[in-house]
């Protein structure tokens, strides 16, 4: 796979759903990449870039940003409050949103530094002991909450269970979005993308399909 490849494919799926053609934003996942391939993507014009983790984030993307313009990053993965605050300098957009305890430090924060990256909701849908996010039951609750403390909530985020047949996943997602009138859906990775934006994805985090596998190693 390679970045024109997966841009193709959400354009064919934006089509397919009948949607407007650039209404889906492609996040490049670039957690754990070689920098060599990330730069290869940059070259390619990619600007939006999702990172799992603040550390690695700080690491890489203050160059990154130097030497490209435009470049835009979000945080997709759990932050712990006493990362709030560098989060809150490195990331445009955080789709981790999962805790009332990290709402009320990123308001906090936000009142303090006068701004505050996009907020994405992270809903458990699947209802999963390990995983973060709040659960489908909460939802309205919490974000009526966020919208109290002036946070700027900006959509809902999701990762299915990895053994279940995504769509129902996305479908819960999207109506707790319409009910609550928030609009950005932050759903679909490598494996269901197209899927995703059947069911009105505005931001796909895709990774592997456009970098290759990740090497842990
Ligand atoms: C790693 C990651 C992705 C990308 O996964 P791929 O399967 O490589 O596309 C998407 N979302 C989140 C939250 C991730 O942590």
């Amino acid at each position: 796979m390679s970045l024109i490849e997966i841009q193709e494919r959400v354009a064919k799926a934006e089509n397919q759903a009948g949607r407007a053609p650039g209404s889906v934003k492609l996040i490049a996942v670039s957690k754990v990449q070689p920098n060599d391939r990330v730069e290869t993507v940059l070259e390619q014009g990619q600007r939006l870039f999702g990172e799992n983790k603040v550390q690695e984030a700080a690491g890489k993307w203050p160059d990154f940003r130097a030497r490209f313009d435009n470049v835009e990053v979000h945080l997709i993965g759990p932050l712990q409050t006493n990362k709030a605050r560098q989060a809150m300098g490195l990331f445009e957009a955080i789709h981790s949103l999962d805790r009332p305890k990290l709402a009320k430090t990123l308001a906090r924060l936000a009142q303090e530094l006068g701004q505050c990256p996009d907020l994405f909701i992270q809903v458990n849908t699947g209802e999963e002991p390990q995983k973060a996010g709040i659960l489908p039951v909460e939802a309205d609750g919490f974000i009526s909450e966020c919208r109290e403390m002036d946070l700027p909530v900006h959509g809902l985020m999701c990762i299915p269970p990895a053994d279940e047949e995504p769509s129902l996943h996305f479908a819960l997602l999207g109506k707790i979005a319409e009910r609550n009138g928030l609009s950005g859906l932050s759903m679909g990775m490598s494996s269901d993308f197209e899927r995703a934006i059947a069911f009105g994805a505005t931001h796909v985090r895709v990774g592997s399909a456009i970098f290759g596998e990740r090497d842990y190693g």
